[in-house]
């Protein structure tokens, strides 16, 4: 389908979007193209794979840069067991932590980066619970994140949109980025943190969080299952006449 076609997809129903970042018409109404083909391959909605209150989702999504997410539930539930809550972890040696989440990427990274984002919300809030950003905009809330040495654009997403505040934010992972990035939704050096802005923009302001939580999935399932890294499976790929990658990706061995 050519995606002249699939504007009408993109203007049923005209909606408000976000301003936070400027929005390339084109490749807003090919963000809603692939969002309509993507969604009947992959099941919209998505079941949500978490129900974690919010601190416990930013512990999570911390553990989870660059690692599997096996490796990662591991680390997590092995931290659950050792400490009988997050408060113990901000108590707790460094090295006992990193022994603790040893099967993450970079656990010596890790282990400081969690217990010093915990002592920071746990010093700006007084307790370390983040219930309360349910009461923000979601640009507030992350920015109240984002505030935090070690929290990003993709971790603060994470918290708000895959704990128990659902709140409507996009995440933007690598295979999300990458098969974003082959189709032209962003530019070649857009790097993950910037792309979250951008790609947000592109897709209406009053989605629901259910809305982008899909959106966010069906292209990080799409990179895991078509869009590889190294070897797209674009002969599969129902984006194939979407996407200025294709013909290229066809040609690698
Ligand atoms: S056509 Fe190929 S490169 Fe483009 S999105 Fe599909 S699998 Fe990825």
């Amino acid at each position: 389908m050519p995606i002249a076609a699939d504007r009408a997809v993109a203007a049923l129903p005209a909606r408000r979007r976000s301003t936070s970042a400027p929005i390339d018409p084109d490749a807003a109404a090919k963000a809603l193209a692939v969002h309509a083909r993507l969604c009947p391959v992959y099941g919209c909605p998505i079941p949500y794979f978490h129900s974690l209150d919010p601190l416990s989702e930013l512990v999570s999504s911390l553990l989870s840069h660059r690692t599997r997410n096996a490796e990662s539930g591991r680390a997590f539930k092995a931290l659950r067991a050792r400490y009988p809550d997050w408060d113990a972890v901000i108590d707790a040696k460094v090295p006992e932590i990193q022994a603790i989440i040893a099967g993450v990427t970079w656990p010596e990274l890790k282990a400081p980066r969690i217990r010093d984002v915990l002592g920071a919300v746990r010093a700006r809030c007084g307790t370390l619970d983040l219930a309360f950003l349910a009461g923000m905009d979601v640009g507030t809330a992350r920015a109240w994140l984002e505030a935090i040495p070690g929290i990003g654009p993709k971790t603060s997403a994470a918290v708000l949109a895959f704990s128990t505040l659902r709140m409507p934010a996009l995440p933007v992972d690598s295979h999300h980025h990458r098969v974003a990035q082959r189709l032209g939704l962003i530019g070649p050096r857009i790097d993950v943190g910037p792309s979250h802005a951008i790609l947000r923009a592109q897709l209406p302001a009053d989605w629901s969080a259910q809305d982008l939580y899909d959106n966010h999935e069906i292209l990080m399932l799409h990179g895991q299952q078509v869009c590889h890294h190294r070897r797209p499976a674009c002969g599969r790929c129902v984006l194939v006449d979407l996407c200025p990658s294709a013909a290229l990706s066809a040609r690698e061995p």
